[in-house]
């Protein structure tokens, strides 16, 4: 989708829930958002890049228990570890709150408010999950017990082992306790639901104007065709945002989590000096809202999320962006049976960059990602190191060497002719929410350039007086103005290797000196200026092997930049 280029554009990256380590399974969503965002600067948009943790709701309070601390706590801790991930990993967002913050209790219970006076909510008796041992009602993740649907084992709000539906307070059969284990009984509660149903003809009509990726528009339609039922938004517990009036009841997590994209658009943008700014974003139509998310939380973002916008009176998001899951070794990722790769880990033994890379280049956005060892090494050997590095360090050194600087020379018709095209690719592939067409583009140029200079041999030019040198110089000034290309098209995906790239092409210094960060598209096609003087270049990645069990076996060990 092509965004309009007049108004600003707001993108959100789903809510890290903070009750555990980052894994690679995160980092299919930050990582795009990141790049995605990083494309839109350089192709002139004004961009507001927000997330933040997601804070509420009873596996934080679970956690807290088994653990003797308070959920704040749990909170604080992996709250910090996601912040200093992301920064690790450069995704930068311009603000990473959290669903806790003043901000957010306020913004959701005025929405809250806002649809029960809309006629949005009404009260119901539930018969709910009670443990007489613990003398508690038994919300979420409390209680235990047999899918209604298929008859698997299945946690309250979800059957997780069977046929992943949904579940709705008082609906799990055989209840037992999940903190003593007892059977539970059922006792009466009052509780409120969400009119979610009468939402079905305005849902219709606006997924068939919702951008981004098919697969969540696809899901969502096919959802509001069969049955959309009433939302039950209250739970009995003390973690979270109290339901107006009610201090023995907290909303449903996913009522305060998406609201937690309009409490951090108005924390940036307070802390801006706008106070009202972020009702540009969120009221007035005045901006482009495109949300990053995984494809298991479709349902809530394109059913449950817009339904509440619109019955609070609020404006609507315009595109959804849905990956993938991410698989190890083909299996579903699951912690309790060992099968995840943790990001630290992983960032003990690689440059960011990297992973950055494979993420992308890997697979199609909405497609599965299978992540091996082996695949990773492919993909850092046989194109970071094979195609990228080798391009990069074979000509900056031979530039280096024989000139210096940036030689002399005309660039040649045939090679903006190439880049032209690259780029072209490039804008169209962030069009698409497709990065792997995005890192295909650059990597193709860079392919080129490898092909050019081999075809070129400017070596043997070096031999053959001064003609011969000045020829010699011309070829590498094109393959030089190659390079200045990729850095700009793989900027956003390898930050801080092609950062280092354009300072050894001279580009940061002299008086026309830039930023790779900040400079537009455009700049791949300007003529790389004759005279900058170039350096020596580093090695940028390693290449290693892998073994089937993911056993890293590196002629050296992995460089990693430490910060
Ligand atoms: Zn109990
Ligand atoms: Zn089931």
């Amino acid at each position: 989708m092509k965004l309009p280029t007049e108004k600003p554009v707001l993108v959100t990256s789903a809510l890290p829930y903070v009750n555990g380590e980052c894994h690679i399974g995160h980092l299919r969503t930050y990582v795009p958002a990141d790049i995605y965002v990083r494309m839109l600067r350089k192709m002139g948009y004004e961009v507001v890049f927000v997330s933040g943790s997601d804070t509420h709701g009873t596996p934080i309070v679970l956690s807290a228990e088994a653990q003797g601390v308070t959920p704040e706590e749990v909170v604080e801790k992996y709250h910090e570890h996601f912040r200093r991930t992301f920064a690790e990993l450069n995704v930068k967002f311009d603000y990473f709150g959290r669903t806790d913050s003043e901000t957010n209790h306020k913004r959701t219970a005025e929405i809250v408010q806002r649809l029960v006076e809309n006629g949005f909510v009404y009260k119901k008796v539930l018969k709910q999950a009670f443990c007489n041992t613990c003398g508690r009602f038994l919300p979420d993740r409390y209680v235990e017990g047999e899918c209604p649907y298929c008859g698997a084992v299945a946690r309250g709000d979800e059957c997780d082992q069977g046929c992943s539906k949904h579940l709705e307070p008082g609906e799990i059969l055989e209840p037992r306790c999940k903190v003593c284990g007892s059977k539970a009984d059922f006792k009466d509660q009052e509780h409120f639901f969400f009119k979610l149903s009468s939402f079905a003809d305005f849902l219709a009509s606006y997924l068939e104007g919702l951008g981004g990726t098919l697969n969540a528009r696809n899901y969502a339609r096919e959802w509001v065709r069969k049955e959309l039922r009433d939302w039950c938004v209250t739970r009995s517990l003390e973690w979270g945002v109290k339901f107006p009036g009610r201090e023995d009841l907290v909303v449903y997590v996913w009522v305060d989590a998406p609201i937690g994209y309009i409490s951090f658009t108005e924390e940036l943008l307070k802390n801006r000096g706008k106070e009202e700014g972020w009702q540009r974003f969120w009221k007035e139509d005045g901006a482009t809202v495109v949300h990053f998310i995984g494809t298991d939380i479709i349902y809530h973002h394109c059913i449950f999320w817009p339904a509440m916008l619109k019955g609070a009176g609020y404006s609507l998001p315009n595109a959804v962006v849905a990956s993938g899951m991410v698989k190890i070794d083909g299996k579903t990722f699951s912690k309790t049976r060992g099968n995840v790769v943790w990001v630290s880990e992983f960032l003990e033994r690689f440059h960011p960059d990297a992973l950055r890379y494979f993420l992308v280049a890997h697979s199609s956005h909405t497609k599965e990602l299978d992540f091996s060892w082996g695949a990773f090494a492919t993909r850092l050997n046989n194109e970071l190191v094979g195609i990228l590095g080798n391009l990069v360090h074979r000509v900056l050194s031979f530039g280096y060497k024989n000139f210096g600087v940036v030689p002399e020379g005309v660039v040649k018709e045939e090679v903006l002719v190439e880049i032209e095209k690259a780029k072209a690719e490039v804008v169209r592939a962030v069009e698409e929410y497709e990065f792997k067409k995005l890192v295909d583009a650059a990597m193709g140029l860079a392919n080129f350039g490898n092909s050019f200079f081999q075809r070129e041999e400017p070596w043997h030019l070096l031999k053959q007086g001064e003609a011969g040198r000045e020829r010699c110089g011309e070829i590498v000034k094109n393959v030089l103005q190659i390079i200045k290309a990729v850095c700009v098209f793989l900027d956003a995906v390898l930050p801080e290797k092609m950062a280092e790239v354009w300072e050894g092409l001279g580009m940061k210094t002299g008086s026309a000196g830039s930023d790779l960060r900040s400079v537009r598209l455009e700049e791949a096609v300007a003529e790389i200026k004759s005279g900058q003087r170039l350096k020596k270049p580093k090695k940028m990645f390693e290449r290693f092997l892998a073994t089937a069990e993911g056993d890293l076996k590196s002629p050296q060990p992995p460089s990693r930049n430490k910060k």
